[in-house]
């Protein structure tokens, strides 16, 4: 699964995982998932992937961090690189 983060996280810091029950969570603190507004092309397909009601699109997509549980799946989803995971 890393190498999937690797290769689509841009151009933030990609952090370890270690293999959870229900999610991989990143190994080091203090990183959270942020959208880049000038790569972000509306196409939802990062809200279609997330379970846990966290991301909300009209126009780009937007982070509701109170819900995020940092899963990550939203950003393997986007076809633009626009989601990126750091600090
Ligand atoms: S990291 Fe997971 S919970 Fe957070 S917005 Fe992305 S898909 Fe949803
Ligand atoms: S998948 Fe990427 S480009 Fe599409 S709405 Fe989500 S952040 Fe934007």
């Amino acid at each position: 699964m890393i190498g999937k983060f690797r290769e689509k996280a841009t151009p933030g810091l990609v952090p370890a995982l270690e293999s959870g029950i229900s999610h991989d969570k990143p190994v080091i603190g203090g990183e959270k998932l942020k959208v880049i507004n000038h790569l972000c092309v509306g196409c939802s397909y990062c809200l279609m992937a997330c379970k846990d009601n966290a991301l909300v699109v009209e126009g780009v997509c937007e982070v509701l961090e109170s819900n995020c549980t940092n899963c990550l799946l939203c950003l393997m989803s986007c076809p633009t690189g626009a989601l990126v995971y750091s600090r």
